[in-house]
């Protein structure tokens, strides 16, 4: 019997169970198909830098699974196309939670039952289905605390091993992995990046053990901290379904039942993976989390065009370091830490009062872990317009975080090395220092290093008048 397997984001072998339980019934053709995002009906499609990242991932998984093909159109098309033209008797494939995905592989499903297939879909990227965990109610949960308690009753599967045997199905058609184009050319932007990351399987299951042995210890405290080593980098192999949450969960379960003194620090860790979770909830609950505001009172907000000032912020040019600093990082590498992203968005949101779909669109653009569900839970979340967002409208201030939480400038002198030589004591807002400070150290504001776009004090004044307008409309 021949399975078509078709992989998405589940660019793995190991706790795949599409691929394992397929290579259990005889002969496998593996296919990626690279979707258009038109004929996907994708709506937020992925950019540049995930289109990098897709590209080393697909290569990684062709290199451990030879027979695998790729093809480029409309999977509605091409797949029951395929499955006629290789006598597949079966189709299984990993669910995907994007409304795009659901609606498409709804379809597919049914097309190819009509045509006598069978056709199987698997858990794959979730510790828990959507649908899974329910209020006492019966509803979906729209906080996240009572979700996570739910999460911790639960038993998770046991991850798979890889298949013992694979044995391919024959196909001579396809296109060659370069012949996508995914990557960066004229000119190649991400230059380096291959020294930052390793895409593809071995390289999430090394990330894992690096972690475990770098940054677990102190992860509670210390993932706040942008200048320190610790947190896992996991999230695009995540995205992509290089590792599972599953192999995750157990192997943290792991670390934390043979050392004592980071059992604390991992369920922290968990509790952080369950966040993915929740997002992943409140998007297939809520299919509009990226488009339209959760809480729709925030429709009211007197958002500003934006102008030069979404210029500015993208490109680390708005006179406050530390949001500078994360933008130079996601710049460079495709990444920025969890904490600088949320500075960097109230910045966006609050200070400029430019709507957050101009930030998830631009995250979506850089970020090598661009994800439909955390970017829009995470942008609704600093905004104040999602689920669980704090009830009152917080606006981080740039300056006190950073000195928080890069208490040296450590993060911000390596972002913004035209700041190098400042005292740390004016590093957080250069606009305040002396001016023979500022000459000893070789910046010229305006010159060298931008003035503030705005004042933090009236643009906080600003944010907040404006979320008057929310309140009337509650
Ligand atoms: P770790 O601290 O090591 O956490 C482990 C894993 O838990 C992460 O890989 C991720 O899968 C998950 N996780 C951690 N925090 C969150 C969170 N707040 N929400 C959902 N999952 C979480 N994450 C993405 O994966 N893709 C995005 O597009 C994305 N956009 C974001 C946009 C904004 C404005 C903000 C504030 C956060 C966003 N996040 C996004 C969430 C979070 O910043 C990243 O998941 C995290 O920084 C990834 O780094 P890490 O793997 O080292 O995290």
């Amino acid at each position: 019997m021949t399975t078509l397997v078709w992989f998405r984001q589940d660019l793995r072998i190991k706790d795949n169970p599409a691929l394992f339980e397929a290579a259990r019934n005889g002969r496998v053709l593996p296919v990626f198909i690279l979707e258009p995002a038109e004929q996907a009906g994708e709506t937020h499609p992925l950019g540049g830098a995930s289109l990098w990242w897709l590209h080393h991932s697909l290569a990684s998984l062709k290199a451990d699974l030879p027979g695998l093909i790729f093809l480029r159109g409309s999977a509605r098309h091409l797949i029951p196309q395929l499955a006629k033209e290789v006598r597949a008797e079966a189709v299984f494939w990993n669910r995907c939670y994007e409304p795009h995905a659901i609606e498409r592989d709804t379809d597919l499903k049914k097309v190819l039952k009509e045509d006598g297939f069978e056709v199987k879909s698997f858990k794959a990227s979730l510790l828990f289905e959507p649908w899974e965990l329910e209020t006492k109610s019966g509803g979906p949960f729209k906080v996240y605390s009572p979700f996570w308690k739910a999460a911790q009753q639960k038993t998770i599967d046991d991850a798979l091993p890889a298949p013992e045997k694979l044995e391919f199905a024959d196909y001579d058609g396809g296109e060659k992995l370069e012949s996508f184009d995914l990557l960066p050319t004229k000119p190649n932007w991400a230059k380096g990046w291959e020294d930052c990351w390793q895409p593809g399987e071995a390289g999430a299951a090394e990330r894992l053990e690096g972690f475990f042995e770098e940054g677990l210890k102190g992860y509670g405290t210390l993932r706040n901290r942008p200048d320190l080593p610790n947190v896992s980098r996991l999230s695009p192999h995540l995205h992509f379904g290089e590792i599972s949450p599953r192999q995750i969960w157990h192997a943290t379960q792991k670390v934390m039942d043979r050392k004592s003194s980071v059992a604390g620090d991992g369920m922290k860790f968990l509790s952080e993976i369950a966040w993915r979770e929740f997002a992943h909830h409140l998007l297939y609950h809520f299919p509009k989390l990226p488009s339209d505001n959760w809480r729709s009172t925030f429709d009211a907000y007197p958002w500003q065009e934006p102008g030069d000032e979404l210029e500015k912020w993208q490109k680390g040019q708005t006179g406050y370091p530390i949001v500078d600093a994360g933008m130079r990082e996601l710049w460079q590498t495709g990444y920025m830490h969890n904490r600088v992203r949320m500075i960097v968005a109230s910045f966006l949101i609050k200070h400029l009062r430019i709507h957050w779909h101009h930030g998830e669109a631009w995250f979506r653009d850089t970020l090598v872990d661009a994800d439909l569900a955390n970017n829009s839970a995470s942008w609704q979340w600093v905004a104040g317009s999602g689920a669980d967002a704090a009830p009152y409208f917080r606006v981080f201030n740039p300056i006190t975080q950073g000195e928080k939480f890069d208490p040296d400038g450590v993060y911000i002198r390596k972002w913004v090395p035209e700041l190098r030589d400042l005292d740390t004591h004016y590093l957080f807002a250069p606009f305040d220092a002396p001016a023979e400070t500022l000459k000893k150290a070789g910046i010229a504001l305006g010159e060298t290093y931008p003035k503030p776009l705005v004042d933090h004090a009236k643009a906080r004044k600003a944010a907040l008048d404006g979320y008057e307008a929310v309140k009337q409309a509650g």
